[in-house]
């Protein structure tokens, strides 16, 4: 009886008018990701910065990091992987599942979509984050490979550092078959930029933009002269020309770096810089409302806690537990169409999972 019940509700359910269009669907999505970024991290930065854009987030959860298998801990190709595809892998792994099998990432899928797509990170474009977006490798450490697949996944916006990857060592690069990928990238049409002082020249462009702006890493916050931000800004103005949106993702890359160096001071200072981005972000979000934004973490590092500190000084005392990666639940925050559908206690991979149902 009870399972007529059932059955007949569903049913009803499925037949009931407007019911399958109410299902939220974005036109853009924007995932920003603060690698290593867990909840003491979000605090240190909230107290150096008064208050933060995240702030202003309703739908929030919490996500669980585990990879696949033994990898209790995760690293952040196994973690960005899980966002990009809905696959749980190996630690190490670059858009591939545990058998090493290419799985389709949902910038791919947006591309098949006819949206636009980008990614923005301040490390090399070639790194773990950025490239499980775009990239199929068995091991983060193929640079070579992902940096000639990021060259022709067709992107339209690439900006970051790294460009040694992309050019011959007799160029100063560090590839050592001698081809030279930016050249192949400007002939393709791509608006190309190498020194921070040609950055103005991508936002004019109206075309496919690439800048990497250091050999391979670019340096700490307070030393880069172009920010996540203006970066964020720039790929926002050139991927808002398409009519059937976009996808960008978005990395604070070294909010990790900091907190392997056990240095409070500079996790403030890099959580302050990707929450200034995530601001440039939810701007854009509310004047395109058709847009949702998700905030997370690949994994949080350093078992990073606050034993003390100054609201009126805007400092904090921080303790670290460990100079690797631990496997702590990391926060997530939401806004727009499908928010509503991230919140909770979540894996990693059902964000992915979610993401890509959304563009099904
Ligand atoms: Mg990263
Ligand atoms: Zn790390």
């Amino acid at each position: 009886m009870r399972t007529l019940f059932v059955a007949l509700m569903a049913s009803i359910l499925i037949v009931s008018p407007g019911f399958s269009q109410s299902r939220p669907v974005p036109t853009n999505i924007i995932l920003l990701i603060g690698d290593g970024m867990g909840v003491s991290q979000v605090t240190a930065g909230r107290t150096y910065k008064g208050s933060l854009e995240l702030d202003n987030f309703r739908h929030l959860g919490l996500v669980v990091t585990h990879a696949y298998g033994k990898d209790y801990v995760t690293d952040s190709a196994a973690g960005a992987t899980a966002l990009a595809t809905g696959v749980t892998t190996y630690n190490g792994a670059i858009g591939v599942g545990p058998d090493s099998s290419q799985v389709e990432t949902i910038l791919e899928r947006a591309m098949k979509k006819g949206k636009k797509t980008g990614l923005v990170a301040v490390c090399s474009i070639t790194h773990a984050t950025p490239a499980s977006f775009a990239a199929h490798v068995y091991s983060r450490t193929q640079q070579i490979e992902i940096a000639e697949q990021l060259a022709s996944c067709g992107a339209d916006v690439l900006l970051g550092s790294g460009w040694g990857w992309f050019v011959p060592t007799a160029q100063g690069g560090r590839r050592e078959d001698g081809r030279d990928l930016i050249s192949d990238l400007k002939k393709s049409g791509y608006a190309v930029a190498t020194r921070d002082e040609d950055f103005g020249i991508l936002n004019a462009s109206g075309r496919k933009i690439l800048g990497l702006f250091a050999e391979n890493h670019v340096g700490p916050a307070q030393e880069r002269p172009v920010s996540l931000r203006e970066m964020t800004e720039t790929a926002l103005a050139s991927l808002s020309k398409s009519e059937k949106g976009f996808f960008l993702m978005v990395e604070g890359s070294q909010i990790d770096w900091a907190s392997h160096d056990n240095n409070s001071d500079q996790v403030m200072i890099e959580m302050a810089d990707f929450d200034d981005a995530v601001g440039a972000v939810r701007r854009f979000a509310e004047r395109n409302p058709e847009t949702l934004v998700v905030v997370t973490a690949d994994h949080e590092t350093g078992g990073y806690g606050l034993v003390g500190g100054s609201q009126e000084e805007k400092s904090v005392r921080g303790k670290f537990l460990t100079d690797s990666h631990t496997a702590a639940m990391v926060p997530l925050f939401a806004m727009g169409p499908g928010a509503e559908r991230l919140t909770g206690i979540q894996s990693n991979a059902d964000v992915g999972k979610k993401l890509l149902m959304l563009w099904d």
